[in-house]
């Protein structure tokens, strides 16, 4: 999708610091980040989020969670890690091309603000 921030990302027309990166899953630090680790997992494909995800994303969504989990394991986060998907206003989802959160490398808190 042209008018997609994480898109721009993915085609590298915006730049980001790039985590992982495979045929189908693109990772990349949160600019603003939330935790000493903070990684964006996204699709290649754009999906916009849980909600519009159908059962033909059903792959992908879990896939983003395999890859947050490499993640962490390459991170040495044995303690432990969050992973969050944001669905709409009340999660304070921002960006409408679907993202899961890897937070990690301190104590997390529940429940979650
Ligand atoms: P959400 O609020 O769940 O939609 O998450 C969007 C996330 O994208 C936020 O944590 C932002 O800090 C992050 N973000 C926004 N713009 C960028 C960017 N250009 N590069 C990296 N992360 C970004
Ligand atoms: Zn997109």
């Amino acid at each position: 999708m042209t008018d997609c921030l994480f898109c721009k990302i993915i085609s590298g027309k915006i730049p980001a610091k790039k985590v992982y990166e495979d045929e189908k899953a693109f990772a990349f630090e949160d600019i603003n980040p939330q935790a000493p680790t903070h990684v964006l997992i996204v699709p290649k494909k754009h999906v916009i989020g849980i909600d519009q995800a159908t059962e033909a994303d059903a792959e992908l969504v879990g896939y983003c969670q395999l890859v947050a989990a490499k993640i962490a394991r390459e991170r040495k986060l044995e303690h432990g890690f969050r992973t969050v998907y944001n669905v709409g206003p009340d999660a304070g989802q921002t960006v409408f091309h679907l993202h899961l959160h890897l937070l990690g490398g301190r104590q997390m808190h529940w429940p979650p603000g």
